[in-house]
């Protein structure tokens, strides 16, 4: 059935060394899409490409660092050349953290985390635009998180950055809707990846975390890899300008 299969479909997935980034290129290229992805550090990187190519998986990658304009732009000419200026699927998952009272953010602190959260996936949507249009059936997916739609103890700047996305969400889906290209969101709860190892150590805070998630317990990447390419699929062609919690249920706020 063709409304559940990407084949014959061309993907870009940032960051997909590690984390949600690395269980999202396995999903969409395990459901026929040819994918490439980047990351920073080129041995590890080129790790995850090793194996999925002896999984028998379509995938490219290159070196690059979404958070630097120049790079941005480098890596869209690559993906251009190699899908033949046609992308169907742009996930912009690549984020990061810096953990500080709000009065203690250095300028280079708020440079950094909006340059690798939110200018990396305004512009790399910019830049994907024509490669998306032309391919005459487009789908981005913002990898935002809960922290951009509920209050957290800490974290001013990472909320900031999501709370961004999620409204370029509904603004460019009106806006790119006559392209045919659909931007939907999602927003993770606490999901076990590289970036939380440390976070994870923290008995207390995952017993608090979990006391306040419905579903009790930390989410897979996994889990959040199998909403992107929801989101991908034929089979979800009329929607758009959607912000989905991936989250265990944490934002319900409800009583359990
Ligand atoms: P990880 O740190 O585990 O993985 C991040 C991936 O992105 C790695 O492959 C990393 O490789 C790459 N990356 C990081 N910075 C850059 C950069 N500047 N340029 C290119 N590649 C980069 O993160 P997660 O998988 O946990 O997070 C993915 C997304 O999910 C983020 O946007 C995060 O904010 C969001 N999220 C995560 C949650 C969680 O609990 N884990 C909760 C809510 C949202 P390299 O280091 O080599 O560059």
């Amino acid at each position: 059935d063709k409304r559940w299969s990407l084949q014959g479909m061309t993907a870009l997935v940032t960051g997909g060394s590690k984390g949600i980034g690395y269980a999202t290129v396995e999903e969409l290229a395990g459901l026929g899409a040819v994918v490439h992805t980047c990351a920073r550090n080129e041995t590890e990187l080129n790790q995850a490409l090793e194996k999925w190519t002896a999984s028998g998986f379509r995938v490219t990658g290159s070196v690059c660092d979404v958070s630097v304009r120049e790079q941005r732009e480098k890596l869209m000419v690559e993906v251009s050349n190699i899908f033949n200026g046609k992308l169907n699927i742009f996930v912009s998952n690549v984020g990061t953290s810096i953990l500080k009272p709000t009065t203690e953010y250095t300028a280079e602190d708020y440079s950094f985390v909006m340059a690798t959260n939110f200018e990396s996936c305004y512009h790399l949507c910019q830049l994907a635009h024509p490669l998306l249009k032309a391919s005459g059936q487009g789908s981005i997916v913002f990898i935002s998180s809960v922290a951009g739609l509920s209050g957290f103890l800490s974290g001013t700047l990472y909320s900031a950055s999501k709370g961004a996305m999620n409204q370029l969400t509904k603004t460019l889906a009106c806006e790119w809707a006559k392209d045919n290209i659909r931007i939907n969101t999602i927003a993770p709860g606490f999901i076990r990846t590289p970036l939380v190892e440390e976070a994870l150590k923290v008995e207390q805070y995952v017993q608090a975390f979990c006391s306040r998630t419905p579903l009790r317990r930390i989410g897979e990447a996994s889990e959040v890899s199998s909403m992107v390419a929801y989101f991908c699929l034929p089979a979800a062609s009329f929607i758009t300008g959607q912000v989905i919690c991936v989250d265990g249920g944490i934002t319900v706020n409800g009583f359990y």
